[in-house]
């Protein structure tokens, strides 16, 4: 089967062949392992050794998310959303049900927040301490991008938190040259295609050191997990971790450096793109995103106006041809998306316009023009 989903990604054989063992996580021959980990995902950001630390948490993204908030936007602090996607719904969620006050910064889902609307934002409320953006918006495929945005809460003085969790290791994340940046979330199960089950955050250390009791929960407190590391070693874990998945994201992460890291991920997940987009546009359909606004990790199509469709049933036609796409969409119009992510060549997006057209064809959808 072909994963096509954005997360949990399509992996490598030898990722996952890496979970078939038991392991101790306090294991004097594992703490390596946990250690490395910490330094090459920090490099991978542009972090440098002193002023960033490489801070995980086990479980999902949104779970990073939360802690993220919960540690930087202290309690009496204010935090804008550029809310322009679904997944800057969630970090709106987290954010209000965390207790903080929350200002958002509507805008469609089609195109970035710009470097003007967030000045704009910011001088017309002094409250605000903190920003948040998604820097690839999974819910549609528009990048919302830090060295845009980052520059203009520079300039405001306010500090900046950013989703990367669809984005990092494909798209460029520099935190040496972006020091309004408090931290860059991501997971072990995207772009890297790791495994699920690790969420991290690579943070200023002055603003981590800043925000110890900000967080009121002990379980999402970044602060705390790196005062663990100073006190237990950077090669230990506070509670137990998805062991299993750190060992994956190991061997993910050895798979990233011989691929060419970051530049040779979004070249081939680009050319995974407009394999993918030229292929749907010559069946007919009609992708979402203008081609300027499209992003490289997912693209999102208008679902054909023929009475013939519908989502569940074209999910399983093209199931039955071995590509797996999500079976829901988060756009306000009826959508569906395929991913460009994961251990996923260009051939295998041409394999998948191949399966669309004969599942299209199998279900009679002859009229493919928006619904
Ligand atoms: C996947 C994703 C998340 C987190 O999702 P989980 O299901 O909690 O891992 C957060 N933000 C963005 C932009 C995402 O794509």
């Amino acid at each position: 089967m072909l994963l096509l989903i954005p997360g949990p990604v399509q992996t490598r054989p030898e990722t996952r062949a890496a979970m078939a063992q038991d392991i101790a996580p306090w294991d004097n021959d594992f703490r390596p392992t946990y250690a490395a980990i910490r330094e090459q995902v920090r490099a991978i950001a542009g972090g440098q050794e002193g002023v960033h630390a490489t801070l995980p948490l086990q479980g999902c993204g949104h779970f990073i998310m939360e802690a993220a908030i919960r540690t930087f936007v202290p309690a009496g602090g204010k935090l804008l959303i550029a809310q322009n996607g679904s997944y800057a719904d969630r970090a709106l969620r987290l954010a209000t049900e965390a207790g903080r006050q929350v200002v958002a910064l509507p805008g469609p889902d089609t195109r970035p927040v710009t470097a003007e609307e967030i000045s704009a934002a910011l001088a017309a409320d002094p409250a605000i301490s903190h920003v948040a953006i998604v820097h690839h918006e999974t819910g549609s495929g528009i990048v919302n991008d830090p060295e845009v945005i980052g520059p203009a809460v520079r300039a405001a003085g306010r500090r900046l938190i950013l989703d990367s969790v669809s984005a990092f290791g494909a798209l460029p994340v520099d935190l040496a040259a972006h020091p309004e940046i408090d931290a860059v979330l991501f997971t072990s199960g995207k772009c890297l295609e790791g495994l699920p089950g690790i969420g991290f955050a690579v943070a200023r250390i002055d603003s981590v050191t800043a925000a110890a009791g900000n967080a009121g929960s002990w379980s999402f407190d970044l602060s705390d997990v790196y005062q663990h590391a100073l006190r237990a070693g950077w090669g230990s874990f506070r509670f137990t971790p998805a062991v299993q998945a750190l060992a994956a994201f190991q061997v993910a992460l050895g798979i990233y450096a011989a691929e060419g890291g970051q530049p040779a991920r979004l070249a081939r997940y680009r050319e995974n793109m407009r394999v993918l987009r030229d292929g749907v546009q010559a069946l007919g359909l009609t992708p979402y995103l203008d081609a300027r606004h499209q992003g490289p990790v997912i693209l999102t199509v208008h679902q054909p106006a023929d009475p013939a469709f519908a989502l569940q049933p074209f999910v399983d036609a093209l199931k039955a041809r071995g590509v797996l796409i999500s079976n829901f969409h988060n756009t306000k119009v009826p959508t569906f998306r395929i991913g460009c992510i994961g251990a996923i060549t260009p051939d295998d997006m041409r394999g998948a316009v191949a399966a669309i057209g004969g599942a299209l064809d199998a279900l009679g959808v002859r009229q493919r023009e928006a619904a």
